[in-house]
């Protein structure tokens, strides 16, 4: 029977969508780690325990990294790789086994060092990282349970169709509510990226996490609402407020079945002036996704995440492989692949350097000026993104462009990987177009100069905006003066479009703006080429050019260049939009 009000619990939107059931509560299994004395002539004994027992773990996530590359594919499946490396760090083996030479049993021991592991890591401020102790909690939990030879027996009886209530979901029991076809799950635990959110977005299960005491609240057959658009849980909702949300469901159903048809048609305004809309991508597993939604190429394949999830830095091979596929799979589309753009937020745990230790990372050795710091790395990635160029139409691009020098030096060490590339006669697009990415002020400032030394540009709104307004983008204490339409934001905007147009190139926009209808008229009016945003967004985008002429188009964003305040830029759209 329905409550007569909602209970509304807040969490994380981990993946996008609607679903409506029952709950299944998923019991979290919770056992007691008891400390036991261990005599010192059954050390060796505990010792053998505990390595059968991390052995039956590295079998477990072998067919859980089956699974997911079975379904998902390989990039997916690197999150079980991850989990495998964890496994088999050394200095949790040395830290266990010192406890148990201490005399005390495995399980406590396991325990003793996951936790102080798990602690240290609440305080590291990215999310992205902190969100790592999860999966080393999984891990330091799998192995207890089968030291202690318990086993998560509820999943079996886990009925189709339900909604999955849970304290955490590890990365199998993810797949394994997949296979019993779950509508959406929501969790206590967990962030945006933890690698449970990760999946289901991977599997478009609408999901919550982060919901801290949700599965205290729940019991099996309460009816509750998953909102994975607003990161909200309603339990027990009200009739009125199921039938707001079918209402919801069927409208986004049948948008995307309407948006659906725009797939084939092109990015054109109603009189004729035709764009092209890309897609912005991190692995080649996205590449079904966004040509479903009808992309016209990538315009950004962000290649940092080939640097994540190991312990080595990828090799040439590595490089190669993952282009190449990308490249081939698109032609005669291109793709455009930007060099890794390290540092800032994306750090990464191989530590060719400390930036950890750097004040200000996002002003630091972020993008181009680590990749000509440390050349043998950025070569590597070079003649990956060269040798896949015989593969389909790569475009290459630099990211964070802040003067001229550095495009040189970029092009010189480029020039030299080609020269090579020749010697050995390997083949390669000797005509691939190399673009920079505009994002720095400094370089929009002198777009004139850049523009002409470069094939193409592509503005990344996220980081020019952060620059340019001097707002950290991922700091939420002013996120609200983080603004795409300040007035300088759109003028430096005009400004590199207009002056890239006066040499012949064609501009671009990967940042989030491009993918935000509302600014798609303006964007359009100022000249824009080509808008390239994540999957998801593309036919929304399409459904906006095809609605609007150019004509008007040009009109809005001439007014709004007028405009002095983002009060006044404001309410000129207002009454545009209202019209
Ligand atoms: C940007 O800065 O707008 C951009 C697309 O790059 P990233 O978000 O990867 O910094
Ligand atoms: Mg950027």
């Amino acid at each position: 029977m329905p409550a007569k009000r909602d209970v509304i619990f807040k969490g994380v939107a981990a993946s996008s969508g609607i679903a409506i059931g029952k709950v299944f509560f998923l019991e979290d299994d919770d056992f007691c780690v008891i400390r036991r004395e261990i005599p010192s002539n059954a050390i060796e004994t505990e010792k053998r325990r505990l390595d059968n027992a991390v052995e039956k773990t590295r079998d477990e996530l072998k067919v859980v990294y089956a699974k997911i590359n079975g379904v998902l594919g390989k990039n997916y499946a690197r999150i079980a790789d991850a989990h495998l490396l964890i496994l088999d760090d050394p200095t949790m083996k040395r830290d266990v086994y010192e406890l148990i030479d201490n005399g005390v049993n495995a399980e406590y021991a396991v325990f003793k060092v996951i936790d102080g592991i798990v602690r240290s890591f609440e305080f590291i401020k990215d999310d992205y990282f902190r969100d790592r102790r999860i999966d080393i909690q999984d891990i330091g939990k799998k192995i207890i349970e089968n030291l202690l030879g318990k086993q998560r027996k509820a999943i079996a009886s886990l009925e189709e169709g339900s909604i999955v209530v849970s304290h955490n979901l590890t990365l199998a029991d993810t797949m394994a509510i997949r296979e019993k076809l779950v509508k959406g799950f929501a969790t206590d635990i967990g962030g945006k990226t933890s690698h449970t959110a990760i999946i289901a977005q991977g599997l478009s299960i609408p999901a919550v996490v982060g919901l801290k005491i949700i599965s205290s609240q729940t019991r099996t057959g309460d009816v509750i609402i998953i909102d994975g658009n607003r990161g909200e849980i309603i339990l027990n909702p009200t009739l009125e407020t199921i039938t707001k949300y079918r209402e919801e469901y069927t409208l986004q159903f049948a948008k995307r079945k309407e948006l659906e048809k725009l797939k084939n048609l092109p990015a054109e305004t109603t009189d004729n002036h035709k764009v092209l809309i890309f897609a912005n991508i991190d692995n080649p597993d996205e590449i079904e996704s966004i040509l479903s939604n009808g992309a016209m190429g990538v315009g950004l394949y962000r290649t940092e995440f080939i640097y994540f999830n190991r312990d080595t830095m990828p090799t040439e091979k590595d490089h190669f492989e993952n282009y190449s596929k990308v490249a081939e799979v698109m032609s005669p589309y291109p793709t455009v692949i930007r060099t890794f753009d390290l540092g800032g937020d994306k750090l990464t745990k191989m530590g060719f350097l400390n930036m950890e230790q750097e004040k200000n990372p996002f002003l630091g050795l972020r993008a181009i000026r680590l990749s000509l710091k440390y050349p043998e790395i950025f070569i590597d990635q070079l003649r990956g993104i060269l040798k896949a160029s015989a593969y389909g139409k790569v475009r290459l691009m630099y990211p964070m462009i802040s003067g001229i020098e550095e495009l040189y030096e970029a092009n010189k060490v480029l020039n030299k990987v080609k020269q090579d590339l020749r010697k050995k006669n390997i083949e390669f697009d000797e005509k691939m177009e190399v673009g920079a990415m505009i994002e720095v002020p400094s370089a929009a400032m002198i777009i004139d100069a850049i523009a002409k030394e470069v094939d193409f540009v592509s503005i990344g709104t996220n980081d020019l905006i952060q620059y340019t307004l001097a707002v950290d983008r991922v700091n939420e204490n002013v996120a609200g003066l983080y603004d795409p339409l300040h007035p300088a934001i759109l003028r430096f905007i005009k400004k590199i479009i207009d002056e890239s147009h006066r040499v012949g190139i064609t501009v671009s926009m990967c940042g989030e703006m491009a993918g935000d209808p509302y600014y798609t008229p303006v964007l359009l009016g100022f000249g824009l080429d080509q808008f390239s945003v994540s999957s998801a967004q593309i036919p929304e985008i399409k459904r906006v050019i095809r609605s609007i002429s150019f004509v008007d188009a040009k009109k809005i964003s001439e007014e709004i260049l007028k405009c002095r305040s983002k009060n006044s830029i404001l309410k000129t759209m207002d009454t545009i939009y209202t019209q």
